[in-house]
């Protein structure tokens, strides 16, 4: 399934320039895909322009059965997708054949959806007129995509984009791209028609330029950092596209007394550790409230000191390795900040010995508001604890951040259930559970998160424009 060209206007093509692709797991490279630019770039936006009309005239129907067999072809594949998606990205093997099945249901999802994209009428105010709403594609879309979910950011876009009738040009990341041209692979034999949807690798800065600014391009739907969606921001206001933007979190993970404790260590583990730290909905600072604080450090550090690291390819691996050198080195210094304004490390606290790119999960004692680790997101399996007394504070200390995409917290008590998820901003919050991802929600942040939601009803619309009629019987 490794292909090393890049998919342009139905066509396996390279321009004789590459990247090398490693496994994070060993620095091994273990391919190459083509270094194109800005010239790649607009030949894939042509293609998905000339493409797009007669896809977005077939009937709702048939670009559902397109994308449900893409979905069925994924999860025929579903292990041979894993093993490439391990091997650039390196999560654990069932980590990857979860995500696997979790791109597969939004192709399912969006497949079903194409077919409900329903207008509107409305009632008119004089008697000569008739009001209508039709609900038309946006246009070609430009997607650009991160390193920690190869397979489903992309698919979370793909799927309504073409559901909705659209066109797409992607843009993954240069580090996980095997996943990315394995999909487009899918997409071809599942019958997506040859130049609607297009993959172009190499220089994100030359392609993103060509994205941003080409007027063909009608929305930009962008996964990753908020510098970078800052930066594509700016570029797209020049042609005024639509935009979604899934960028960074910093998510809070509140433990009030009146929790059930073995379910909050359970919840927090889940949403901590899971694809070794790097997902942008998992928890970043921990406030657990006095009264069972030391409770809560000594269980979790207890079930923390359990997972086992190593190559995601081993069996019983819990911990994988971090994407680059520069990831284990970030960890280490928001560990050493915190440690020398007075924090203690109660388990992990250095790299593990697996390679340069492991880290030991870690937990973190004392720590308190100043500290960088609760004021950026560490994307790395680095759990920091803070004490809080009332219910008030709580609330303050996880909204004191320019972040809001997800939140998590963990009660019994119904109306403080709905005090704290009402007055959290944030565009997910995760009650008495650690796990939101889900293909039938939305999916988005608030504050500097980001812009749009995906999955859902609601992804639907990010891919849709209304159009109003208005008919006069006169
Ligand atoms: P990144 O912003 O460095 O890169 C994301 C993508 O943007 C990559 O494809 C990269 O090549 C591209 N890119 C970089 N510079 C560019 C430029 N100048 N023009 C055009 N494209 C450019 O992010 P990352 O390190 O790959 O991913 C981690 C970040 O993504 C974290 O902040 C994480 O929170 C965020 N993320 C958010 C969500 C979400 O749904 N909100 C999901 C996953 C990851």
């Amino acid at each position: 399934m490794k292909r090393e060209q890049c998919f342009i206007a139905g066509e396996w093509v390279d321009n004789g320039a590459w990247i090398a692709v490693d496994n994070p797991a060993t620095g091994a490279i273990i391919g190459r895909v083509p270094a194109m630019g800005r010239e790649e770039a607009r030949r894939a936006i042509a293609a998905a322009a000339a493409a797009m009309p007669a896809w977005a005239a077939r009937p709702a129907g048939e670009r559902a059965a397109i994308l449900q067999r893409a979905a069925a072809l994924m999860l025929e594949r579903a292990d041979a997708l894993a093993a490439l998606l391990t091997q650039e990205q390196g999560k654990p093997l069932a980590e990857a054949r979860g995500e696997i099945v979790y791109a597969a249901s939004f192709l399912q999802w969006f497949g079903e959806e194409a077919k409900r994209a329903y207008g509107d009428v409305i009632p008119a105010p004089t008697a000569d007129k008739r009001i209508m709403v039709l609900k038309q594609p946006v246009g070609v879309v430009a997607a650009i995509t991160p390193w920690n979910f190869p397979a489903a950011m992309i698919t979370r876009k793909l799927a309504p984009a073409l559901a909705a009738g659209c066109g797409m040009v992607l843009k993954p990341s240069e580090l996980t791209p095997f996943t990315a041209l394995a999909i487009a692979e899918i997409a071809d034999e599942a019958g997506v028609p040859k130049g609607l949807f297009n993959v172009v690798t190499g220089d994100a800065a030359e392609i993103g330029g060509e994205l941003t600014g080409n007027p063909l391009v009608r929305k930009i739907s962008f996964t990753g950092s908020t510098a970078v969606g800052r930066l594509l921001m700016e570029q797209a206001s020049r042609s005024i596209k639509k935009l979604s933007l899934e960028l960074g979190g910093n998510a809070p993970f509140i433990v009030f007394d009146d929790a059930d404790l073995d379910a909050a260590v359970a919840g927090a583990i889940q949403s901590k550790y899971r694809n070794a730290g790097q997902t942008c909905v998992c928890a970043n600072r921990f406030y657990v409230q006095a009264g069972i604080y030391d409770a809560f450090v000594g269980k979790m550090a207890a079930a923390v000191a359990r997972l086992r690291v190593g190559e995601g390819t081993s069996p019983g691996v819990d911990i994988g390795p971090l994407i680059d050198e520069r990831a284990v080195a970030k960890v280490q210094r928001h560990i050493d900040d915190a440690v020398a304004k007075g924090a203690q490390v109660v388990t992990g606290g250095s790299p593990a010995p697996d390679g340069p790119r492991f880290f030991a999960p870690t937990v973190l004692r004392d720590v308190r508001p100043g500290m960088q680790v609760l004021e950026e997101e560490t994307f790395g399996p680095l759990a920091p604890l803070v004490k809080f007394d009332e219910e008030g504070e709580a609330i303050a200390l996880a909204n004191d951040s320019e972040f809001g995409l997800a939140a998590y917290f963990y009660a019994r008590d119904i109306g403080r259930i709905w005090r704290v998820a009402e007055g959290i901003e944030s565009g997910i919050v995760g009650i008495n559970t650690g796990i939101i991802s889900t293909e039938v929600a939305p999916f988005g942040g608030v504050k500097q998160s980001g812009l749009g939601r995906e999955g859902s009803r609601y992804g639907l619309d990010d891919y849709l424009e209304l159009k109003y009629l208005c008919l006069s019987l006169a």
